[in-house]
């Protein structure tokens, strides 16, 4: 690590090099600061009795303006390509680690703050983050967890009372917007960025990418330290020389392996209920395989491939929807090569890695789509012919496979009927696209009808994987413009919605209507990088 200035001033800007973080204590300013909202989980993970949330100090505390007594406040090192290409050093600048905690059944959580100051790696920004960002970083983390998917979580968001200043791209005219910190809650938030800043800094800094990845492994993939040679663990690569690659004779090819295999299910859970990341430049990929960094994300409305939340990637469209498994190998290629750089792992182990990326990609994406479709097998032309009947006509991806579930599977359905439970999301099609529809619904109900599965249970097993609330932007965007008025309420009762998003809930059926037309004004579908 860095030998430390003094944590409190020492924020200059500047290159760290030999380090994996740097000491630094938050700096933010605030006045009168209010707990916006708070999750009940992850309190709950880190053992706090609700009463703590209540405690007059908790937005300071949690703002980072009160220190925390047995805290050890530091901000991480690391780089990272950008839209494919290396940006060297970026590192932690605007989240601060308070520290970790070790809870009663022994996990170790890390807590961090998100927008309370400048660190060594704030560059020309100002390590704060806003209202309108936070509510999203925070409502987010926690509706992912709760579709089922790996991801880092949010304990609480405060509001600082300061204003913070941020130029608005779509007049380019700066605005004063208020203030807010996020406390994020990981496991760990190391990234392949964390492991390639130092390989990338020559031959002398090799030795740090070993002692971060026995870290790593240590504290974090501990069934991969204790392999030992009796389980059976032996591959065969399945490429044209079928080399076999033994991962109990070397630890950093078993993780690399691991983290490549859950970057893949991770990015095929992101597939199926729409989730488009917007910035997967390699500093924002979880070597835990967790979605990190909600920044201009997006859940997709209308179903289009090429969907872009992040108007910073226009006209590129790198991180667009379907561009996402892609590019989880691209970054994964990133890692991959970083280790065997620093000679952790050998060109056979490297291309393994690559491979089981693209294996368990398929693999659970195949799965997750049949699931969507309560297929009894996986049927890639009835897919694939649904993916573009959905993009031709826009069809909305989550309430569509909700809709899905009411078709029976019986083939004496008369053609006129067969279109009836899905005409809420086919609108204003025409005679020829209705064909095309009853066509495809027509091979599906064959499809079905073969499994002998009855309707209902088919029905409640593809509830179970096709929400039927899902976070969209401009839901989103009605809380943050309560919250900015100083009303909090629609941020808490999005947070409950999102809790169960896989049950009916009475009386909640507005959260799971299309979105508005005003949705489409810029700003609330479509965002850019800096917020
Ligand atoms: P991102 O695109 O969110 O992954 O951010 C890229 C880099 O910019 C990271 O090193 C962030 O810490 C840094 N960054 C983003 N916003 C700010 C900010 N307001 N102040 C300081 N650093 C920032
Ligand atoms: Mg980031
Ligand atoms: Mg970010």
């Amino acid at each position: 690590r860095e030998l430390p200035g003094d944590p409190r001033t020492d924020i200059m800007p500047r290159q760290v090099f030999h380090s994996c973080y740097s000491k630094v204590s938050p700096s933010v300013l605030v006045e009168n600061p209010q707990l916006v909202a708070w999750s009940e989980s992850v309190a709950g993970i880190l053992d706090l009795d609700p009463k703590e949330f209540e405690r007059p100090d908790f937005p300071l505390l949690f703002s980072g303006a009160s220190p925390l007594v047995g805290g050890f406040p530091y901000a991480q090192c690391y780089g990272g390509h950008q839209f494919g290409s290396w940006a060297g050093q970026l590192g932690d600048g605007r989240a601060i680690t308070l520290g970790e905690l070790v809870n009663s059944k022994l996990q170790r959580w890390e807590l961090q703050l998100k927008g309370a100051g400048k660190t060594p790696y704030s560059r020309f920004a100002d390590g704060l983050a806003v209202l309108r960002s936070s509510i999203r970083e925070f409502l987010c983390s926690e509706a992912m967890y709760n579709l089922g998917i790996p991801t880092t979580r949010a304990l609480s968001l405060v509001t600082t009372g300061k204003y913070v200043t941020r130029d608005m791209f779509y007049d380019g005219n700066p605005k004063d917007e208020p203030g807010a910190v996020v406390c994020r809650v990981a496991q760990s938030f190391l990234r392949f960025g964390s492991f390639q800043l130092h390989a990338s800094r020559g031959k002398e800094d090799l030795e740090i990418v070993k002692t971060l990845a026995n870290y790593t492994i240590k504290h974090h993939f501990p069934h991969i330290e204790n392999l030992s040679k009796s389980d059976s663990l032996s591959f065969s690569t399945g490429l044209e020389n079928d080399s076999v690659v033994d991962l109990t004779s070397n630890k950093y090819a078993a993780w690399s392996v691991e983290v490549a295999e859950r970057t893949a299910s991770l990015i095929a859970s992101w597939q199926g209920v729409g989730f488009t990341h917007g910035v997967m430049n390699t500093d924002n990929m979880s070597v835990l395989g967790l979605t990190i960094d909600y920044g201009p994300f997006g859940f997709l409305d209308a179903f289009d491939p090429s969907f872009t939340p992040n108007t910073t990637d226009l006209p590129g469209r790198r991180y667009c929807f379907s561009n996402q498994p892609d590019v989880g190998l691209w970054n994964i290629a990133q890692f991959v090569y970083t280790l065997s750089a620093a000679s952790l792992i050998n060109e056979h182990e490297t291309n393994y890695a690559l491979e089981r990326y693209a294996t368990r990609f398929m693999d659970d994406y195949q799965g997750v789509m049949t699931k969507k479709l309560g297929l009894p097998k996986y049927n890639k032309q009835l897919i694939s012919n649904l993916l573009n009947n959905m993009a031709v006509d826009k069809v909305d991806y989550t309430n569509f496979f909700r809709l899905l579930s009411n078709i029976k599977a019986d083939v004496t359905t008369p053609d006129e009927e067969l279109l009836i439970p899905l005409k809420p999301v086919l609108l204003d099609i025409g005679q020829e696209r209705k064909e095309a529809w009853t066509s495809w619904v027509k091979i599906y109900i064959e499809e079905l009808s073969g499994s002998g599965v009855p309707d209902e249970e088919r029905k409640a097993l593809m509830n179970s994987v096709n929400p039927k609330y899902i976070l969209r932007n401009y839901l989103c965007q009605t809380a943050i413009d309560m919250a900015e008025q100083g009303d909090f309420e629609e941020v808490r009762r999005l947070l409950k919605v999102m809790e169960r998003p896989y049950d009916d809930q009475p009386g909640m059926d507005k959260y799971a209507r299309l979105p508005p037309a005003w949705a489409y004004r810029p700003g609330v579908s479509m965002l850019s990088c800096s917020s």
